[in-house]
């Protein structure tokens, strides 16, 4: 089934709103086994809508369109759907139930009730979360256009609870797609690490990197049923994770900090946190996560000197002699945060993120990082950046993210220190 998304908004013609939606709805789709030919853009505009539907429907098996299905005047949707179908707007009286039920003891404006009007003979979707349905239509060539809401809060749970399954039910096949997760791992490397299993077709391999610099591999496998397909890509994921080796942090998983506090959680384990130049980056990803305050004791931002003596007790004679981006520094802060918490654990962060700084002995993107733990202390240096400075932002976002990983390794029984 070849598909097109047709995105609605003068908003995303003008890069007031990003088109999350189209992103969604592009891996939505390929998880359905649906190949995504054409992402369409138009804006609150009756006579480029029509033509823009009209010449999606013409090239696609599967429209979606999203936005413009609200109460306000430029929601022009569904009226140029139903006369691109050729049909006219019929009232849906479900549609009107939940409407009325929404607006339960409050006034309900005559514009609201135009949302109940869908073109007639289409399957209407419900939306949980605010007021505008959706609906799914066939054409007389039986094409089938989808109309969904705008706002990303309403438009996922529709597509995923109601309209994915009826789509499914048309393709009669199913995609598995797992992605194997790798911190400090390079593209390139990860690529010559997998070698020829990145030629196959099915399932194929393939590697990606993400924004905060993580190398991920997706396996993707097609088959006629959800279990044939699993069959397929399960033992192409062990040899992916295989041949990686303990770079690989999890497959399917949220992100290294959610598996972080899953693993201290599984152990009944605390850490707690010293960081001067990432300023809190490691805490706040830390409780970023649900369950996140069952495994987190402490956190200490202890930027200028002076607040890493008083409330570390790092000595002034260290820093004196060292500096504070050292790696005794970094050691004391995760030794002395571990112990003034009472956590199993403590991280201690010291570097210079830039752009100012650097010196010829203490270039920028020096950081040194530690993780206090029982028995022993770790502390490394993050990799060089090599010629091109990335930036504050992410140098900061890698040095929280190798704490995060230093702390995984141990967890999970890996060397720490690679
Ligand atoms: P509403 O009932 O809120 O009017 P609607 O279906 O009419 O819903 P729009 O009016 O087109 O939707 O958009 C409402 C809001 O949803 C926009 O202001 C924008 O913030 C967001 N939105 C719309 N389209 C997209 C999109 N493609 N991606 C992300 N957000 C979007
Ligand atoms: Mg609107």
């Amino acid at each position: 089934m070849k598909a097109e998304i047709v995105s609605i908004g003068t908003e995303l013609l003008l890069g007031h709103a990003v088109n999350t939606d189209a992103a969604f709805l592009a891996r939505e789709l390929a998880q359905l086994g649906i190949d995504l030919e054409h992402v369409a853009t138009v804006g609150d505009n009756p006579g480029r809508l029509k033509a823009c539907l009209l010449e999606a429907l013409s090239r696609s098996d599967l429209v979606i369109s999203s936005g413009g299905l609200g109460p306000t005047l430029d929601d022009l949707t569904k009226k140029t759907a139903a006369e691109v179908l050729g049909v006219d707007l019929a009232l849906d009286e479900g549609s009107l139930a939940d409407l009325k039920e929404y607006f339960k003891g409050r006034h309900m404006g005559e514009n609201q009730l135009l949302q109940a009007w869908l073109p007639k003979g289409s399957t209407p979707l419900k939306n949980t979360v605010g007021t505008a349905p959706g609906c799914l239509a066939e054409t007389a060539s039986g094409k089938l256009l989808a109309l969904l809401p705008g706002p990303p809060r309403e438009l996922e749970p529709m597509f995923r609870d109601q309209l994915a399954p009826l789509l499914a039910r048309r393709t009669g096949c199913a995609i598995v797609s797992h992605m194997v997760r790798t911190f400090n791992q390079s593209e390139g490397d990860a690529a010559l690490k997998l070698g020829a299993l990145c030629d196959g077709a099915n399932p194929s391999v393939a590697t990606y990197i993400d924004e905060l610099n993580q190398t991920y591999v997706r396996v993707t496998a097609k088959a006629a049923s959800r279990a044939e397909a699993e069959a397929l890509a399960d033992p192409v994921v062990e040899q992916v994770k295989e041949l990686l080796g303990d770079v690989v942090w999890g497959v399917d998983a949220d992100s290294l900090e959610q598996t972080v506090v899953r693993l201290l959680a599984e152990r009944g384990e605390e850490v707690a946190t010293a960081e001067s130049c990432t300023g809190g980056l490691v805490a706040k990803r830390l409780t970023d996560c649900a369950g996140s305050s069952e495994v987190f004791r402490t956190g200490l931002v202890t930027y200028a000197n002076e607040a890493k003596t008083r409330l570390l007790g790092v000595p002034e004679d260290l820093l004196a002699r060292v500096g504070a981006v050292s790696e005794e520094v970094a050691r004391t802060m995760a030794e002395e945060a571990r112990k003034r918490a009472g956590a199993a654990y403590g991280i201690g962060i010291t570097g210079i993120a830039g752009p100012g700084g650097g010196t010829p002995q203490k270039p920028v993107g020096l950081v040194w990082i530690a993780l206090a733990c029982p028995e022993e202390t770790y502390v490394r240096k993050l990799p060089p950046f090599g010629g091109r400075y990335p930036g504050r932002d992410a140098l900061r976002q890698r040095s929280a993210g190798m704490a995060l990983d230093m702390l995984r390794r141990r967890l999970q029984g890996r060397p720490v220190v690679a």
